[in-house]
């Protein structure tokens, strides 16, 4: 069975090559970009050896999207392998280590955007599925609708040969002692600190063809209500792609990102205003969202590889790999 799948990887490994090779429009810049959330990520909040551990996990998510780029993957393959780890690591808050709704569930949404064909898939409210990230890939890919919620997500999930868990999977003490403490400190027995509310991960690729694609996750804000659904799984406000002018990936107090339709509103700047992607990912994030209070950052990337990566908050985890193995992990200001 391994050998039939090594046979099947190898096969299709090259004749992505041969099809790179062939087409005129073979990209050198393939690039990938990514973020695994925005908030008050401080030296003081993270210690040496958490920091550490946050940088290797990163650096690895780099390069499995090199490996997937490079081997000729598309920017959706790329995208989803990244999330896919992310959403498995307890260091984010997406997939496992997501965290908890204020009645101590879990409930988690993601999206993703296809910049070539501008299709989309997204998700929410979800509390079986292991990697959402994939559920919305099959929405985009096998379903005539872009979102899907809740139950009719997890009965579309198990006609999808999508990996369901128990609830428990989700489970890790950090976000269970976070939830503990908001509640405390709601119910006023706690006059201490706020824990962090949020973090998210996303995921930019451009791939040798030239395509963008950008896709993200989240378990949304801590002790969000019932039902409470974020800007991540909306499309245009936390995800959006476009060959035209950029993909993008929002992390952040969601309800801002929603209202000001953040993801492509930096799309719309490049396209009507004719901004690069840095001046129209600073404008949304360091103006107007300043400007209102939404805490938060993004990640953009354009056709030619350029990108940017702005929070306004004390930190936000990131970093970038370019098609020369240049990469770049960061994580406070
Ligand atoms: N934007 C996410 C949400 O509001 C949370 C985050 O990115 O931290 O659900």
């Amino acid at each position: 069975m391994r050998k039939r799948i090594l046979i099947i990887s190898l096969v299709f490994a090259f004749a992505n090559m041969l099809f790179a090779q062939q087409g005129n429009q073979v990209n050198k810049n393939f690039m990938l970009v990514i973020h695994g959330g925005a908030g008050n990520i401080t030296k003081e909040n993270i210690n040496d050896s958490l920091e550490k551990v946050y940088e290797k996990k990163l650096a690895e998510v780099l390069e499995k999207g090199y490996e997937v780029l490079a081997n000729g993957g598309t920017s959706i393959d790329a995208v989803e392998a990244c999330i896919r780890m992310m959403e498995d690591s307890p260091l984010f808050n997406a997939g496992k280590g997501a965290v908890y709704t204020a009645e101590g569930k879990i409930e988690l949404d993601a999206s993703i955007m296809d910049g070539k064909t501008l299709k989309a898939g997204a998700v929410a409210s979800l509390t079986h599925v292991k990697n959402p990230i994939s559920l919305a890939r099959k929405v985009m890919e096998n379903s005539p609708h872009v979102m899907l919620i809740g139950e009719g997500a997890e009965f579309f999930a198990k006609n999808q040969n999508i990996e369901l868990v128990d609830t428990s999977y989700f489970f890790t003490k950090k976000r269970w002692d976070d939830y503990l403490k908001m509640k405390n400190k709601i119910e006023e027995k706690n006059k201490g600190e706020t824990p962090e509310k949020h973090g998210t991960v996303g995921v930019l690729a451009l791939d040798m063809y030239g395509n963008l694609a950008a896709g993200t996750s989240t378990g949304g804000m801590l002790f969000k209500s019932y039902g409470r659904v974020g800007d991540t799984p909306v499309i245009g406000a936390g995800t959006y792609a476009n060959n035209n002018t950029c993909a993008v990936s929002c992390t952040g107090h969601g309800e801002f990102f929603i209202r000001n339709v953040v993801a492509y509103d930096v799309s719309a700047l490049m396209e009507y205003k004719k901004m690069n992607v840095s001046d129209a990912a600073n404008e949304v994030v360091n103006v107007k969202l300043k400007s209102q209070g939404g805490e938060g950052g993004l990640i953009a990337l354009d056709k030619n590889g350029n990108f940017a990566m702005p929070f306004n908050s004390n930190g936000m985890f990131r970093g970038y790999i370019k098609a020369n193995k240049e990469m770049k992990v960061l994580i406070f200001r």
